[in-house]
C-alpha cells in the first residue's frame, strides 16, 4: 500500500472517514504517538525518551532483581510521570471518544499508559490497556496501594526508591515493563474484540513492540482491513488497505467532521439518478 503524506492528506482523510462510516464494527490501536500531540514523547522517534535512556535497563528483571535498577526506572519515572500528569488529552483522542458516543467505534485497544483515552471521554469499560497504567502502584509484598502521584512527591523530596510505608516490600507501578507479562485479561479481551472488528484503525503505533502489535495482525488475519496512521513507516504497511503518515491529531479532526458530515440524518446519499 503507498502512504498517503501530509501533502495528500485530504484524500486520506476521506477514504479513511468513508472506511469507518461504513465499517460494522471498528477497533482502534494506539500507542505512544497517538499521546505525542499532547507532550508525552514517544519511545522510537528521534527525540523520544529512548534517545535519552537505554531500553535494556529498564525490564521487569531489573526492577525486580536490584535495589539498582529500581533507582534507574524511578529516576525515569520521575522525569515522565509529570508529563503525563501534566498532558491534556489532543484532538486524536478527543475523535475517538465522539466516535464511539457516535457507534462508530467498539473500543480501543491501547499500549498507552498515560490514561488519556478516558480523560477524553471514552468509557472505562471501551479501554482496553495493554501495558496498564501510570497513575497508580501497589505493593508486590502486602498488596498496599499507592497512588502515583503520591510516590511521585517522594521521589522529589529526595527518597531515590520508594518502597512501601506499611512493610518495607518492593512498590511497582501497574504499568507493564520490558519482559513482564502482559495482563492476561486485558490480552484476551483483546483478542476476542480484534477479532471480531472488521476495520482495525492503528493511530500511533510503531508496531514494533510485541506482543502486543500482534493485535493488529491478528484482527488482519481474521478478515478485518487495516488503516494505519502513523509519522513513520510501520511493518505493516504493505498489508495494509490505507496508510497515512501524519499527525494523529490532525487527521483524527478531519476524519471526525467527515464521519459526522456522512452520518448526518439529513445527509443526501447520492443515488446517480
Ligand atoms: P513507539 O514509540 O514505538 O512508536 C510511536 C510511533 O508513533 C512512531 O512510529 C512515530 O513515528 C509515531 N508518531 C509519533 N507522533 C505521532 C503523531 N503525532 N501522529 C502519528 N504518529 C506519530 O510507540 P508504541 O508503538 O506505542 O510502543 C512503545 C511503548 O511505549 C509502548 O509499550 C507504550 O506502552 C509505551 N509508551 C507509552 C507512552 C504513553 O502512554 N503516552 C509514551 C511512551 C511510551
Amino acid at each position: 500500500m503507498h502512504p498517503t503524506d501530509a501533502a495528500g492528506c485530504e484524500d486520506g482523510v476521506a477514504r479513511l472517514a468513508a472506511r469507518l462510516a461504513g465499517a460494522r464494527r471498528v477497533v482502534a490501536f494506539t500507542g505512544a504517538g497517538v499521546s505525542t500531540e499532547s507532550g508525552i514523547p514517544d519511545f522510537r522517534s528521534r527525540d523520544g525518551v529512548w534517545a535519552r535512556f537505554d531500553p535494556r535497563e529498564f525490564t521487569y528483571q531489573n526492577f525486580i532483581g536490584s535495589v539498582e535498577g529500581r533507582r534507574r526506572y524511578w529516576a525515569l519515572g520521575r522525569e515522565t510521570y509529570p508529563l503525563i500528569r501534566a498532558a491534556a488529552p489532543n484532538a486524536a483522542h478527543s475523535a475517538l471518544a465522539a466516535l464511539h458516543r457516535l457507534g462508530r467505534l467498539d473500543c480501543c485497544i491501547t499500549q498507552n499508559i498515560d490514561g488519556l483515552h478516558q480523560r477524553a471521554g471514552l468509557p472505562a469499560e471501551a479501554v482496553i490497556e495493554l501495558h496498564g497504567n501510570a497513575t497508580r502502584a501497589r505493593c508486590l509484598e502486602c498488596g498496599a496501594a499507592y497512588t502515583r502521584d503520591a510516590l511521585h512527591v517522594r521521589l522529589e523530596a529526595g527518597v531515590a526508591v520508594p518502597d512501601c510505608e506499611r512493610c518495607g516490600g518492593v512498590v511497582k507501578p501497574h504499568t507493564i515493563l520490558f519482559g513482564e507479562a502482559m495482563p492476561q485479561a486485558a490480552v484476551e479481551e483483546a483478542r476476542r474484540r480484534a477479532g471480531a472488528a472488521d476495520l482495525l484503525l492503528v493511530l500511533g503505533s510503531s508496531l514494533a513492540v510485541f506482543p502486543a502489535a500482534y493485535v493488529p495482525r491478528h484482527a488482519r488475519r481474521a478478515g478485518a482491513a487495516l488503516a494505519i496512521v502513523n509519522l513513520e513507516p510501520t511493518p505493516l504497511d504493505r498489508e495494509a488497505d490505507l496508510v497515512l503518515r501524519a499527525q494523529a491529531g490532525v487527521v483524527m479532526a478531519a476524519v471526525l467532521e467527515a464521519v459526522r458530515a456522512r452520518c448526518a440524518p439529513d445527509a443526501v446519499t447520492p443515488t446517480g439518478g
